[in-house]
């Protein structure tokens, strides 16, 4: 696809280089029809969502009328795919099984160890083929994203799942708070496009500007969750009022997620540390700290054993440098971390780790300093060691062949 296709698909350019245009007009449909419903303000952290696809807004006697093409327009791209299918009487091998499917004796014995922090979440993926997320979440992810996709998520839900489990949190949680937590971790990036905020705002895309370039990425994110949540009738049997509970809770913790937010979160989190006055007794306190638990899962890669680690940073590395391509490609202007020619894994990480996950993990230490903190820490320091040693290496060797060319050069800062 060309240039032309991307500024011109302005709704087109999150999947500008895949078959995922129908997707993005299907989405396009609901969301047009949110805006038109209700105007955006910037900060939505604490509102209802407005998101509404109007079908199932109210009640389930409107949803029992709704004619088979009205529900097919809310469908994401591959059910829709499937159901037109359906709908046309043509069969289809099922190349996606569900875990149930396809779920063999290694997968259900390694399931069992899922509270483990040194779990293996590529060979759980593999050993499930290809299904580690399982349920219709892992449908709205994009499975040609090297980093966000739906193991990346697979991988959060354990992580959260893990700090679930700690002492402070499993004693004060109610079922609700853990139901709400696994969710919102599950479809904390769902539908992601593979690129970035400011690649969306550059291209002016739809979202960009529905969004009104705030936490693009996480406001959609949110939606499509309320969307998914809605279509699988998972919470019919809810009253409306915690239906809409659950998608506003949901909506807090996938937007805590907005890593240029980090510095909000994190000072408040210290304050309340310094005070020592976080209660879990406390509703507010403890969707606060389930927050904090959802952004520690979220970028909780350089924690996990070297092995994990390093897959983790080439897969995020690949996606930042395939922006990169794109945006040198189109004459866009490349985007920080983003450049092949000038970045390496190995300073991609120590900034990573050094700036947003050590400082977070520091006071996820004090706040819960238990034996599971102390192993992330340990595998945190023991990474960024190795990193540093793979820089430093390489920094011998370019300047044994360039004396004067040091490879900090030219790098965005
Ligand atoms: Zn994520």
């Amino acid at each position: 696809m060309g240039i032309c296709e991307i500024s011109l698909a302005r709704r087109g350019a999150i999947s500008y280089d895949s078959s995922d245009q129908t997707a993005l007009y299907i989405r396009m449909l609901g969301d047009v029809r949110v805006r038109s419903r209700a105007g955006f303000e910037t900060e939505r952290r604490d509102s209802h969502p407005y998101i509404d696809f109007r079908i199932f807004h109210s009640n389930s006697e409107i949803e029992v009328s709704v004619s088979a093409r009205n529900v097919r327009r809310l469908l994401s791209f591959q059910r829709y795919l499937r159901s037109s299918r359906f709908f046309r009487g043509i069969t289809v091998p099922n190349s996606s099984n569900i875990l149930d499917d396809d779920y063999n004796g290694q997968a259900k014995c390694m399931l069992e160890k899922v509270g483990n922090w040194n779990f293996d979440i590529f060979l759980f993926d593999r050993l499930t083929n290809g299904n580690a997320m399982g349920f219709m979440v892992q449908e709205d992810y994009h499975s040609q994203n090297p980093y966000h996709n739906a193991v990346h998520a697979a991988d959060v839900t354990q992580a959260m799942h893990c700090y679930l489990q700690e002492p402070k949190l499993s004693q004060s949680l109610t079922p609700w708070d853990v139901l709400l937590s696994l969710i919102a971790a599950a479809t904390h990036d769902l539908d992601h496009p593979g690129v970035n905020q400011p690649f969306l705002i550059k291209t002016n895309h739809y979202l960009a500007t529905l969004y009104k370039n705030t936490s693009v990425l996480e406001n959609h994110h949110w939606r499509s969750a309320v969307g998914l949540l809605r279509e699988s009738g998972l919470f019919a049997h809810m009253s409306l009022e915690n239906r809409q509970l659950m998608e506003s809770q949901i909506g807090d913790l996938i937007l805590a997620t907005d890593i240029s937010q980090q510095n909000e979160y994190l000072s408040m989190f210290r304050s309340h540390l310094d005070r020592g006055d976080l209660c879990l007794e406390d509703a507010n306190h403890r969707h606060f700290i389930l927050q904090m638990a959802l952004k520690c899962a979220d970028i909780c890669n350089p924690c996990r054993t070297w092995e994990l680690s390093k897959q983790w940073s080439e897969k995020v590395t690949e996606e930042f440098f395939h922006q990169g391509d794109i945006e040198k490609k189109y004459h866009l202007g490349v985007s920080p971390l983003c450049d092949r020619q000038t970045e390496t894994i190995a300073n991609i990480q120590i900034g990573f780790m050094t700036y947003l996950v050590e400082p977070l993990f520091a006071e996820w230490a004090r706040f819960s300093n238990t034996r599971l903190s102390q192993t992330m820490l340990g595998h945190l320091g023991l990474n960024k060691a190795s990193w540093q040693g793979q820089q430093r290496e390489r920094e011998q060797r370019a300047g044994a062949a360039a004396p004067r060319l040091l490879p900090q050069e030219g790098r965005p800062s």
